[in-house]
């Protein structure tokens, strides 16, 4: 049965619990354990999949089709454990299914009431799959003392109440500001999160307090006496340069120890580092810069393409090249030519998005690249404005377009090259969508098979004819389309099985340029860059030394 690890934070948000969480997960599996981790999010929606990037950054999505947080896409960056469905739940989740057990007549008759009827929700949540792995890491979203979580909270001490003891410890995320005039790290915001955690009831076991500056020893022992904590369960959580140095550096503040000691686990299996270790030296000591333009929508928001930018990133380790991602918004090319602002870039990446608006000037980035055989990602969206531009430019289909702006508009404007999927096979069953469905949950999610054609760049790249990887779209280049694309050179080189969806396009007179219809971004890791991205790293790096 799996030991629980719940992860809290108080004084402000944005304190980075989902890294150290996820920096925690490598820790213990460096010492030979497995774990799991898992997000509990206080608000009401059932899930992300509905909010838009601006709210709530990136929707992560796992291989069993969920929408989630993005906590999780660092949780398995960090991990390689594959999230699941049951690895993350909102309020909106937990009462959504109490009320549809109210209205089935699952409770009898009873009153339903938070406590127990939603907490027990919330606690069968917390033990699906516990006897897989050695530990359970469970992050609670928001701050305490936040009203939609305190069911959280009550859930999660029942828990470990009901646990024999030693099963369950509590770490909690806390901020030490610096006071610069007094040039002094202030104790007190701590000391009261710690009281108002202690009010319902959890004393934490381990703290991890962030500042900028290092924590005194004064400091560390004095928040141990009014914390009711060891000093050396005080953890410090300095800025760090890339979060991948987090778990070296939460490892030389001791966490996996106090972690451990807190399970009284002794002797503590020894880590291997290594794999860490790797990984900071491909990121400190990368020769030379690759920029690469990710011309997208939600560009104001960095938490928006948070996966891109980090399989970038992994790529770019691969080559042992540092890569710079600057994010510049697709509107732009509507009103201007693209190549003042492109060509000084080594590549151009198009991202997934929702919605018409900046698509024109997806097109146009996309054309420029084609045009002046500039490296080419296009992911989702970027696919698929990639076929309108070689269907509008190349076999001279002037008014292409996705049927997703016709839709939002109201009005038919476009011949569909990029049509509403209405059927797909998932497994061995059919999945039927119609126009009106519901928003959420009902886009082709998760992961899904391509057959890659021999030969092609794409075959060649992962090195294997066949692959999975995760999808969210609802909509789907035509392949009626096919035959007259590939007359221009835009080859299909990557089909579902049934033959029926085109899942990959590339150029075969073009030095690199790749469209996908699924999120390769979403399965890379730092030390397992995904190929792709890995492979257009490596073009963009050839490019550099042509400019
Ligand atoms: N809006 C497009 C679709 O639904 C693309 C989605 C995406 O980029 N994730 O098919």
């Amino acid at each position: 049965m799996a030991r629980y690890v719940f992860i809290t934070g108080g004084v402000v948000s944005s304190l980075g619990k989902g890294l150290a969480s996820a920096a925690l997960g490598a820790l213990l599996q460096a010492r030979g354990y497995s774990v799991r981790l898992r997000k509990l999010d206080p608000y009401l929606n059932v899930d992300p999949g509905t909010m838009s990037p601006f709210e709530h950054g990136e929707v992560f999505v796992t291989d069993d089709g969920a929408e989630t947080d993005l906590d999780l896409g660092h949780y398995e960056r960090f991990t390689g454990v594959s999230a699941r469905k049951t690895d993350s739940v909102s309020s909106g989740r937990i009462y959504s299914n109490v009320l549809e057990k109210e209205r089935r007549g699952d409770y009898l008759g009873k009153t339903i009431q938070v406590i127990p009827h939603v907490t027990n929700e919330i606690k069968d949540f917390l033990r699906v799959g516990e006897d897989e792995v050695d530990f359970m890491l469970c992050e609670i979203g928001g701050t305490v003392g936040d009203i939609e979580g305190l069911p959280f909270f009550e859930a999660i001490r029942q828990f470990a109440q009901e646990r024999q003891r030693g099963q369950c410890i509590f770490m909690h995320l806390t901020l030490l500001p610096y006071i610069a005039a007094s040039g002094e790290l202030k104790t007190k915001p701590t000391q009261h999160s710690v009281k108002e955690l202690r009010s319902i009831g959890i004393a934490p076991d381990v703290l991890v307090c962030r500042s900028e500056k290092p924590i005194p020893q004064k400091e560390r022992e004095k928040i141990a006496l009014f914390c009711n904590v060891r000093p050396d369960a005080v953890i410090a959580a300095p800025d760090l340069k890339t979060i991948y140095e987090a778990p070296l550096a939460y490892h030389r503040e001791g966490l996996d120890q106090a972690v451990l000691d807190a399970f009284q686990i002794a002797p503590a299996p020894r880590p291997d580092l290594s794999r860490w270790e790797d990984v900071m030296d491909r990121l400190e000591n990368a020769e030379g810069e690759v920029r690469i333009a990710v011309v997208g929508k939600y560009t104001q928001l960095e938490d928006a393409y948070k996966s891109i930018a980090e399989a970038l990133t992994h790529g770019g380790m691969a080559n042992r090249v540092r890569v710079k991602a600057e994010w510049v918004d697709s509107e732009i090319f509507e009103r201007e030519d693209p190549g003042p602002w492109l060509e000084d870039f080594h590549a151009i990446c198009v991202p997934g998005g929702f919605g018409e608006r900046g698509t024109e000037g997806m097109i146009n980035a996309a054309r420029f690249a084609r045009e002046r055989k500039i490296p080419y990602l296009g992911i989702c969206l970027g696919m698929q404005m990639a076929v309108i531009e070689s269907a509008r430019n190349l076999a001279r289909l002037n008014d292409a377009g996705s049927e997703e702006f016709d839709h939002e508009a109201g009005e038919k404007r476009f011949t569909p090259v990029v049509y509403h999927l209405k059927e797909w096979v998932q497994g061995n069953h059919r999945v039927e969508r119609k126009l009106g469905d519901d928003k959420g949950g009902t886009m082709r999610l998760g992961a899904y098979t391509a057959v890659l054609k021999q030969g092609s760049r794409v075959a060649g790249i992962y090195g294997s004819p066949e692959i999975e990887e995760r999808h969210r779209h609802r909509y789907e280049v035509d392949i009626r389309y096919r035959d007259q694309l590939e007359g221009h050179g835009l080859v299909f080189s990557g089909m579902s099985p049934d033959g029926r969806l085109p899942e990959i396009v590339e150029y075969e007179n073009h030095p690199w340029f790749i469209g996908v219809q699924f999120h390769p971004e979403l399965k890379s890791k730092p030390f397992a860059p995904h190929p792709l991205f890995a492979d257009f790293v490596r073009a963009a790096k050839e490019a550099e030394r042509l400019v």
